[in-house]
């Protein structure tokens, strides 16, 4: 009879001991799971610059970023600046690295002038580009390599890519979408646009290319324009003044990038 007393007893303090033992668990495992949820939530925190630039498309704030595509060129880029410089707007300039290599003299004076110098890629030739995730990612790095020896800055790093052609466009969609995964590899980020003066599709007249940027931007709150400074096809710089003072008149202020960090 004792021995099932004591038997009784040292079972029920085997279950006291494991009810605390479960109750300390479970207060290691919830303190536990409230660190990793502050974690996981810093990780993926809305406001990083990547985040901003990515949602830049969907805000409502009459804010237009103008973007300027595949130069440097000595025919177009510094019309575009000195017209910037008039109407004291800030502007992005997605630069192609071969070009970048030409004339750094014109990336140098974009750059000294305020605007933001983002990244189109080494060669804008796309099959090169999309040889492999490897080649892509050369061609980024190499560009910014590129825009730091023309600005004078080591190590300068663009963190903003266009693809050429842009994202959305349907060729070559299945290696971009396997490439983009990368480019929180090297901490960057890609945008398209959502308003543009259509002046790379093919010869329009001013008041044409000035009709499309109305047309693509009715509606939209905030703007990505896409322009290019180049002039093999259109000579943007004859309607950008009349673009920046459309654009005000209906509302808008001018940023770039560098509003965002
Ligand atoms: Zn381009």
């Amino acid at each position: 009879m004792k021995l099932v007393m004591i038997k009784k007893k040292s079972v029920f303090k085997f279950f006291i001991s494991l009810f605390c033992i479960s109750i300390l668990n479970f207060f290691v495992f919830y303190l536990f799971s409230i660190k990793s949820n502050t974690l996981s939530t810093s990780a993926i925190d809305e406001n990083t610059f990547q985040n901003k630039v990515s949602s830049l498309i969907n805000q409502k704030e009459k804010i237009a970023y103008l973007t300027f595509d595949d130069g440097p060129t000595l025919t177009s880029t510094p019309k575009i600046l000195d017209i910037l410089s008039e109407e004291n707007v800030k502007a992005t300039f997605f630069v192609v690295g071969k070009h970048v290599k030409e004339h750094p003299e014109l990336v140098k004076r974009a750059y000294d002038e305020g605007h933001y110098i983002a990244n189109h890629s080494y060669s804008h030739n796309n099959d090169r580009l999309y040889i492999n995730s490897d080649s892509f990612i050369n061609e980024i790095l190499s560009t910014d390599v590129e825009i730091g020896k023309a600005i004078g800055i080591e190590n300068y790093h663009s963190h903003v890519f266009r693809f050429p052609n842009g994202y959305m466009a349907p060729r070559y969609k299945a290696k971009k979408q396997e490439y983009a995964k990368r480019l929180p590899d090297i901490d960057y980020t890609y945008i398209d646009w959502n308003a543009l003066n259509k002046d790379s599709e093919k010869k329009y007249s001013n008041a044409e290319l000035l009709n499309n940027l109305k047309e693509s931007s009715k509606n939209k709150g905030t703007l990505v324009i896409l322009m290019h400074d180049t002039s093999d096809v259109n000579d943007t710089h004859l309607v950008l003044k009349d673009s920046i003072h459309y654009l005000k008149e209906q509302g808008y202020t001018f940023q770039n990038f560098y509003n965002l960090k």
